[in-house]
Protein backbone atom coordinates (compact mmCIF):
# COMPACT_ATOMS: atom_id res chain seq x y z
CA UNK A 1 0.00 0.00 0.00
CA UNK A 2 0.68 3.31 -0.57
CA UNK A 3 3.71 5.46 1.54
CA UNK A 4 2.67 8.92 0.53
CA UNK A 5 0.61 10.78 3.12
CA UNK A 6 -0.56 13.16 1.15
CA UNK A 7 -4.00 14.78 2.60
CA UNK A 8 -6.02 16.33 -0.09
CA UNK A 9 -7.71 19.37 1.15
CA UNK A 10 -10.96 20.22 -0.40
CA UNK A 11 -12.60 23.42 -1.40
CA UNK A 12 -16.51 22.45 -1.82
CA UNK A 13 -17.74 20.59 1.03
CA UNK A 14 -21.82 20.59 1.44
CA UNK A 15 -22.20 17.80 4.71
CA UNK A 16 -24.58 17.55 7.18
CA UNK A 17 -23.56 16.96 10.57
CA UNK A 18 -25.96 13.89 11.68
CA UNK A 19 -24.96 12.68 15.27
CA UNK A 20 -21.21 11.46 15.11
CA UNK A 21 -21.72 10.67 11.08
CA UNK A 22 -21.79 13.16 8.38
CA UNK A 23 -24.16 12.88 5.67
CA UNK A 24 -23.70 14.36 2.77
CA UNK A 25 -26.75 12.93 0.71
CA UNK A 26 -28.36 9.68 2.11
CA UNK A 27 -26.55 6.39 2.17
CA UNK A 28 -27.57 4.53 -0.68
CA UNK A 29 -27.23 1.24 -2.43
CA UNK A 30 -26.64 0.74 -5.64
CA UNK A 31 -25.81 -1.39 -8.90
CA UNK A 32 -22.01 -0.78 -9.93
CA UNK A 33 -22.76 -1.40 -13.40
CA UNK A 34 -21.27 0.51 -16.13
CA UNK A 35 -22.55 4.04 -17.56
CA UNK A 36 -23.73 5.32 -13.99
CA UNK A 37 -22.43 8.93 -14.85
CA UNK A 38 -23.23 9.84 -11.41
CA UNK A 39 -19.54 8.85 -9.97
CA UNK A 40 -17.00 10.45 -10.64
CA UNK A 41 -13.65 9.03 -12.43
CA UNK A 42 -10.47 8.17 -11.92
CA UNK A 43 -7.80 7.82 -14.48
CA UNK A 44 -5.47 5.02 -13.92
CA UNK A 45 -2.27 4.12 -15.06
CA UNK A 46 -1.93 0.33 -15.71
CA UNK A 47 0.53 -2.35 -16.63
CA UNK A 48 3.27 0.44 -16.67
CA UNK A 49 4.95 -2.10 -14.39
CA UNK A 50 5.81 -3.87 -18.02
CA UNK A 51 7.28 -0.43 -19.57
CA UNK A 52 5.28 -2.26 -22.37
CA UNK A 53 5.84 -1.64 -26.21
CA UNK A 54 2.96 -3.38 -27.44
CA UNK A 55 -0.36 -4.50 -26.36
CA UNK A 56 -2.79 -6.37 -27.40
CA UNK A 57 -6.69 -5.25 -27.07
CA UNK A 58 -9.84 -7.33 -27.36
CA UNK A 59 -13.23 -6.92 -27.46
CA UNK A 60 -15.38 -8.60 -24.41
CA UNK A 61 -18.28 -10.86 -26.25
CA UNK A 62 -21.60 -9.09 -26.95
CA UNK A 63 -18.94 -5.77 -27.01
CA UNK A 64 -18.08 -3.17 -29.68
CA UNK A 65 -14.89 -1.09 -29.20
CA UNK A 66 -14.30 1.94 -31.48
CA UNK A 67 -10.90 3.25 -31.73
CA UNK A 68 -9.57 6.50 -32.57
CA UNK A 69 -6.29 6.85 -33.97
CA UNK A 70 -5.61 10.46 -35.74
CA UNK A 71 -8.64 10.53 -38.07
CA UNK A 72 -9.01 6.58 -38.26
CA UNK A 73 -11.79 5.40 -36.69
CA UNK A 74 -11.60 1.41 -36.11
CA UNK A 75 -14.26 -0.92 -34.79
CA UNK A 76 -13.46 -4.58 -32.64
CA UNK A 77 -15.96 -6.48 -32.58
CA UNK A 78 -16.41 -9.98 -32.11
CA UNK A 79 -19.40 -10.63 -34.56
CA UNK A 80 -17.93 -8.70 -37.08
CA UNK A 81 -15.15 -11.51 -37.02
CA UNK A 82 -12.03 -8.51 -36.27
CA UNK A 83 -12.27 -8.06 -32.24
CA UNK A 84 -8.61 -7.53 -31.45
CA UNK A 85 -6.07 -4.89 -32.17
CA UNK A 86 -1.91 -4.88 -31.69
CA UNK A 87 -0.63 -1.57 -30.50
CA UNK A 88 2.90 -1.03 -30.57
CA UNK A 89 5.34 1.99 -29.92
CA UNK A 90 6.87 3.66 -33.20
CA UNK A 91 9.46 6.97 -32.38
CA UNK A 92 7.07 9.52 -31.10
CA UNK A 93 3.89 7.66 -32.16
CA UNK A 94 1.68 4.62 -31.76
CA UNK A 95 0.86 2.04 -34.64
CA UNK A 96 -2.40 0.60 -34.69
CA UNK A 97 -2.78 -3.03 -36.57
CA UNK A 98 -6.25 -4.77 -37.11
CA UNK A 99 -6.80 -7.27 -39.54
CA UNK A 100 -5.07 -5.66 -42.79
CA UNK A 101 -5.53 -2.31 -41.59
CA UNK A 102 -2.25 -0.42 -40.25
CA UNK A 103 -3.25 3.25 -38.60
CA UNK A 104 -0.28 5.69 -37.11
CA UNK A 105 -1.32 8.18 -34.87
CA UNK A 106 0.08 10.22 -32.01
CA UNK A 107 -2.42 8.90 -29.64
CA UNK A 108 -5.12 5.77 -29.47
CA UNK A 109 -8.64 6.32 -27.68
CA UNK A 110 -11.00 3.43 -26.84
CA UNK A 111 -14.56 3.45 -25.55
CA UNK A 112 -18.25 1.69 -26.66
CA UNK A 113 -20.13 3.18 -29.44
CA UNK A 114 -21.47 6.57 -27.63
CA UNK A 115 -17.99 7.68 -26.28
CA UNK A 116 -18.86 5.40 -23.21
CA UNK A 117 -17.35 3.32 -20.89
CA UNK A 118 -16.80 -0.48 -22.28
CA UNK A 119 -15.56 -3.84 -21.20
CA UNK A 120 -12.13 -4.85 -22.90
CA UNK A 121 -9.08 -6.60 -22.52
CA UNK A 122 -5.86 -5.38 -22.30
CA UNK A 123 -2.35 -7.25 -22.88
CA UNK A 124 0.88 -7.08 -22.51
CA UNK A 125 2.11 -10.14 -24.75
CA UNK A 126 3.38 -13.31 -22.72
CA UNK A 127 3.57 -10.87 -19.51
CA UNK A 128 0.02 -10.60 -18.65
CA UNK A 129 -3.70 -10.06 -19.40
CA UNK A 130 -6.37 -8.19 -17.93
CA UNK A 131 -10.08 -7.02 -18.22
CA UNK A 132 -10.87 -3.45 -17.84
CA UNK A 133 -14.67 -1.50 -17.30
CA UNK A 134 -14.07 1.61 -18.18
CA UNK A 135 -12.66 3.71 -21.14
CA UNK A 136 -8.80 3.76 -22.97
CA UNK A 137 -6.23 5.83 -24.09
CA UNK A 138 -2.68 4.85 -24.94
CA UNK A 139 0.23 7.10 -25.99
CA UNK A 140 3.91 6.85 -26.04
CA UNK A 141 5.88 8.46 -23.41
CA UNK A 142 9.62 8.00 -22.60
CA UNK A 143 9.99 4.95 -24.39
CA UNK A 144 7.25 2.78 -23.65
CA UNK A 145 3.53 2.92 -23.93
CA UNK A 146 1.17 4.40 -21.45
CA UNK A 147 -2.11 3.02 -21.08
CA UNK A 148 -4.51 4.98 -18.79
CA UNK A 149 -8.21 4.19 -18.02
CA UNK A 150 -10.63 6.06 -17.05
CA UNK A 151 -13.28 4.30 -14.83
CA UNK A 152 -15.48 4.96 -12.24
CA UNK A 153 -14.58 5.14 -9.23
CA UNK A 154 -16.86 3.02 -7.65
CA UNK A 155 -15.66 0.18 -10.17
CA UNK A 156 -11.57 1.51 -8.73
CA UNK A 157 -12.80 0.49 -5.19
CA UNK A 158 -14.42 -2.90 -6.08
CA UNK A 159 -11.32 -3.76 -7.99
CA UNK A 160 -8.72 -2.49 -5.21
CA UNK A 161 -10.99 -4.42 -2.59
CA UNK A 162 -10.95 -7.59 -4.93
CA UNK A 163 -7.42 -7.49 -5.63
CA UNK A 164 -6.59 -6.56 -1.85
CA UNK A 165 -8.54 -9.27 -0.41
CA UNK A 166 -8.46 -13.16 0.41
CA UNK A 167 -11.28 -15.24 -1.12
CA UNK A 168 -12.59 -15.84 2.40
CA UNK A 169 -12.43 -12.32 3.69
CA UNK A 170 -15.70 -12.03 5.41
CA UNK A 171 -18.15 -8.96 4.21
CA UNK A 172 -17.71 -6.56 7.19
CA UNK A 173 -13.99 -6.75 6.20
CA UNK A 174 -13.94 -6.28 2.52
CA UNK A 175 -16.68 -3.23 3.26
CA UNK A 176 -14.21 -1.48 5.48
CA UNK A 177 -11.79 -2.13 2.99
CA UNK A 178 -13.78 -0.69 0.50
CA UNK A 179 -13.98 2.36 2.80
CA UNK A 180 -10.77 2.67 3.30
CA UNK A 181 -9.71 2.19 -0.55
CA UNK A 182 -12.40 4.91 -1.39
CA UNK A 183 -11.27 7.40 0.85
CA UNK A 184 -7.78 7.15 -0.54
CA UNK A 185 -8.96 7.37 -4.35
CA UNK A 186 -10.95 10.71 -3.47
CA UNK A 187 -8.40 12.25 -0.78
CA UNK A 188 -4.87 11.56 -2.96
CA UNK A 189 -6.00 11.96 -6.93
CA UNK A 190 -3.57 13.22 -8.92
CA UNK A 191 -0.36 11.21 -7.71
CA UNK A 192 0.92 10.88 -11.07
CA UNK A 193 1.90 13.58 -13.51
CA UNK A 194 -0.01 11.47 -16.40
CA UNK A 195 -3.27 9.95 -14.29
CA UNK A 196 -4.19 10.04 -10.85
CA UNK A 197 -3.31 6.13 -9.66
CA UNK A 198 -1.00 3.40 -10.88
CA UNK A 199 -2.24 0.26 -10.18
CA UNK A 200 1.00 -1.11 -8.43
CA UNK A 201 1.16 -0.58 -4.47
CA UNK A 202 3.08 2.43 -5.08
CA UNK A 203 -1.19 3.75 -5.07
CA UNK A 204 -3.73 0.67 -4.59
CA UNK A 205 -3.49 -2.79 -5.89
CA UNK A 206 -6.21 -2.69 -9.17
CA UNK A 207 -6.69 -5.64 -10.96
CA UNK A 208 -9.79 -7.01 -12.74
CA UNK A 209 -13.37 -5.80 -11.53
CA UNK A 210 -14.62 -8.23 -9.67
CA UNK A 211 -18.13 -10.12 -11.01
CA UNK A 212 -21.25 -8.31 -9.93
CA UNK A 213 -22.21 -11.25 -6.67
CA UNK A 214 -18.57 -11.52 -5.87
CA UNK A 215 -18.08 -10.27 -2.35
CA UNK A 216 -15.64 -7.72 -3.13
CA UNK A 217 -18.65 -5.73 -5.43
CA UNK A 218 -21.31 -6.69 -2.69
CA UNK A 219 -18.97 -4.51 -0.16
CA UNK A 220 -18.69 -1.79 -2.53
CA UNK A 221 -22.33 -1.19 -3.16
CA UNK A 222 -23.08 -2.06 0.30
CA UNK A 223 -20.91 1.31 1.10
CA UNK A 224 -21.45 3.19 -2.18
CA UNK A 225 -19.71 6.58 -1.82
CA UNK A 226 -18.47 6.37 2.14
CA UNK A 227 -15.48 7.74 3.32
CA UNK A 228 -13.55 7.97 6.05
CA UNK A 229 -12.97 11.89 7.46
CA UNK A 230 -11.39 13.25 9.55
CA UNK A 231 -12.09 16.91 10.75
CA UNK A 232 -14.77 16.59 8.15
CA UNK A 233 -11.91 16.02 5.39
CA UNK A 234 -11.32 12.56 3.70
CA UNK A 235 -8.36 10.71 4.71
CA UNK A 236 -5.86 8.89 2.46
CA UNK A 237 -6.22 5.89 4.14
CA UNK A 238 -3.50 3.54 4.42
CA UNK A 239 -3.91 -0.26 5.00
CA UNK A 240 -1.63 -2.87 6.03
CA UNK A 241 -1.71 -6.61 4.84
CA UNK A 242 -0.45 -7.60 8.89
CA UNK A 243 0.88 -6.12 11.63
CA UNK A 244 3.20 -6.60 14.52
CA UNK A 245 0.48 -6.48 17.48
CA UNK A 246 0.16 -2.94 17.35
CA UNK A 247 -0.34 -0.41 14.40
CA UNK A 248 2.35 2.44 12.96
CA UNK A 249 1.68 5.56 13.09
CA UNK A 250 3.76 7.60 10.19
CA UNK A 251 5.78 9.23 12.39
CA UNK A 252 6.92 5.73 13.97
CA UNK A 253 8.38 4.60 11.04
CA UNK A 254 10.06 8.05 9.65
CA UNK A 255 7.21 9.13 7.16
CA UNK A 256 5.73 12.45 7.35
CA UNK A 257 2.23 13.00 7.74
CA UNK A 258 -0.44 15.60 6.68
CA UNK A 259 -4.06 16.52 8.76
CA UNK A 260 -4.54 12.92 10.27
CA UNK A 261 -1.39 11.62 11.92
CA UNK A 262 -2.89 8.00 13.11
CA UNK A 263 -2.56 6.29 16.10
CA UNK A 264 -0.51 3.24 17.28
CA UNK A 265 -3.49 0.72 17.83
CA UNK A 266 -3.45 -2.59 19.61
CA UNK A 267 -4.31 -5.50 17.09
CA UNK A 268 -5.19 -8.63 19.00
CA UNK A 269 -5.20 -10.82 16.24
CA UNK A 270 -2.12 -9.96 15.50
CA UNK A 271 -0.36 -9.87 18.56
CA UNK A 272 -1.98 -13.72 18.98
CA UNK A 273 -0.87 -15.05 15.39
CA UNK A 274 2.05 -12.60 14.20
CA UNK A 275 3.43 -12.99 10.56
CA UNK A 276 6.80 -14.04 11.46
CA UNK A 277 9.62 -14.63 8.67
CA UNK A 278 13.14 -14.32 8.31
CA UNK A 279 15.16 -13.05 5.24
CA UNK A 280 19.16 -12.60 4.79
CA UNK A 281 20.63 -9.74 2.89
CA UNK A 282 24.07 -8.95 1.94
CA UNK A 283 25.66 -6.46 4.20
CA UNK A 284 26.22 -3.91 1.29
CA UNK A 285 22.58 -3.97 0.20
CA UNK A 286 21.73 -3.38 4.10
CA UNK A 287 23.58 -0.25 4.85
CA UNK A 288 21.11 1.84 5.11
CA UNK A 289 18.34 -0.41 6.74
CA UNK A 290 16.76 0.16 10.10
CA UNK A 291 13.70 -1.17 11.56
CA UNK A 292 11.17 1.20 12.10
CA UNK A 293 12.51 2.93 9.20
CA UNK A 294 10.01 2.38 6.24
CA UNK A 295 11.72 4.64 3.48
CA UNK A 296 14.48 2.48 3.50
CA UNK A 297 12.42 -0.58 3.81
CA UNK A 298 11.14 0.53 0.07
CA UNK A 299 14.13 1.85 -1.21
CA UNK A 300 15.41 -2.32 -0.72
CA UNK A 301 12.57 -3.55 -2.29
CA UNK A 302 12.91 -1.46 -4.87
CA UNK A 303 16.30 -2.53 -5.65
CA UNK A 304 15.56 -6.33 -4.69
CA UNK A 305 12.26 -6.88 -5.52
CA UNK A 306 8.94 -6.68 -3.64
CA UNK A 307 9.01 -8.39 -0.05
CA UNK A 308 12.57 -8.32 0.24
CA UNK A 309 12.14 -6.70 3.74
CA UNK A 310 7.95 -7.74 3.88
CA UNK A 311 8.04 -4.77 7.12
CA UNK A 312 9.28 -1.94 9.15
CA UNK A 313 9.56 -4.27 12.34
CA UNK A 314 12.30 -6.41 12.69
CA UNK A 315 15.97 -7.28 14.43
CA UNK A 316 19.15 -7.45 12.62
CA UNK A 317 22.34 -9.84 13.22
CA UNK A 318 25.04 -9.72 10.98
CA UNK A 319 26.51 -12.85 10.20
CA UNK A 320 29.72 -12.40 7.88
CA UNK A 321 28.94 -9.96 4.75
CA UNK A 322 25.28 -10.82 5.32
CA UNK A 323 22.42 -9.37 7.74
CA UNK A 324 19.87 -11.83 8.77
CA UNK A 325 16.44 -9.87 9.82
CA UNK A 326 13.99 -11.63 12.04
CA UNK A 327 10.89 -9.85 11.75
CA UNK A 328 6.94 -9.53 12.30
CA UNK A 329 4.33 -8.20 9.82
CA UNK A 330 3.56 -7.53 6.77
CA UNK A 331 3.10 -3.84 4.83
CA UNK A 332 4.14 -0.59 6.36
CA UNK A 333 1.82 -1.51 9.62
CA UNK A 334 -0.07 1.60 9.34
CA UNK A 335 -4.03 1.93 9.70
CA UNK A 336 -6.01 -0.52 9.03
CA UNK A 337 -4.89 -3.87 9.57
CA UNK A 338 -6.27 -6.29 6.96
CA UNK A 339 -5.62 -9.75 8.97
CA UNK A 340 -7.29 -7.66 11.98
CA UNK A 341 -10.09 -6.67 10.46
CA UNK A 342 -10.80 -10.12 9.07
CA UNK A 343 -10.38 -11.60 12.26
CA UNK A 344 -12.45 -8.72 13.61
CA UNK A 345 -15.15 -9.10 10.69
CA UNK A 346 -15.33 -12.67 12.11
CA UNK A 347 -15.98 -11.75 15.71
CA UNK A 348 -19.06 -9.99 14.63
CA UNK A 349 -17.39 -6.26 14.83
CA UNK A 350 -19.00 -4.45 11.80
CA UNK A 351 -17.62 -2.37 8.94
CA UNK A 352 -17.58 0.98 11.05
CA UNK A 353 -16.45 -0.82 14.00
CA UNK A 354 -13.59 -1.96 12.26
CA UNK A 355 -12.50 1.55 10.86
CA UNK A 356 -13.23 3.25 14.54
CA UNK A 357 -10.79 0.67 15.89
CA UNK A 358 -7.79 1.37 13.57
CA UNK A 359 -8.41 4.86 11.91
CA UNK A 360 -9.48 6.32 15.92
CA UNK A 361 -11.17 10.06 15.94
CA UNK A 362 -12.38 8.91 11.87
CA UNK A 363 -16.00 9.12 11.12
CA UNK A 364 -17.71 7.80 8.17
CA UNK A 365 -19.05 10.15 6.03
CA UNK A 366 -21.12 10.25 2.49
CA UNK A 367 -18.91 12.06 -0.15
CA UNK A 368 -20.03 13.87 -2.76
CA UNK A 369 -20.24 11.28 -6.24
CA UNK A 370 -19.60 14.04 -8.63
CA UNK A 371 -16.32 15.92 -7.85
CA UNK A 372 -14.60 15.34 -10.96
CA UNK A 373 -12.61 18.29 -12.17
CA UNK A 374 -12.07 19.70 -8.87
CA UNK A 375 -9.48 17.59 -7.78
CA UNK A 376 -6.94 17.21 -10.02
CA UNK A 377 -5.41 20.60 -9.32
CA UNK A 378 -4.91 20.29 -5.69
CA UNK A 379 -2.20 21.52 -3.47
CA UNK A 380 -0.42 18.23 -3.57
CA UNK A 381 2.09 17.22 -4.98
CA UNK A 382 2.35 15.07 -8.13
CA UNK A 383 4.69 12.03 -8.08
CA UNK A 384 6.12 11.45 -11.42
ZN1 LIG B 1 1.35 5.16 -8.14
ZN1 LIG C 1 -2.78 -6.60 12.93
Amino acid sequence: MAVALLLFVMGSLSFVPVGSIVLARSDRVADLSAGDSSVADVQIGVLGLFHPREFTLRASAGTALILHAGEERIVLEKSSGVDSATIQISDHDVVVTSAARVVRASKLTVSGRKSDPVDFVLAVPEKIRRRYHGTLEIRPLAGSLTAIVTMDRETAVASVVAAESMPETPLEALKAQAVAARSYLVASRGRHREFDFCDTTHCQFLRNPPPPNSGAATATAATRGLVLAYNLLPIAAMYTRSCSGNTRTPAEVGLSSAAYSYFSVECEHCRAHPVRWSRRIATHDAVALHSSDESARLDIDRRLGWNAVPSNSFVVRTDRDQVFLEGTGEGHGIGLCQSGAQAMAEAGADFRQILSHYYPNTTVVTWPERDSGQLSSGPFARLP
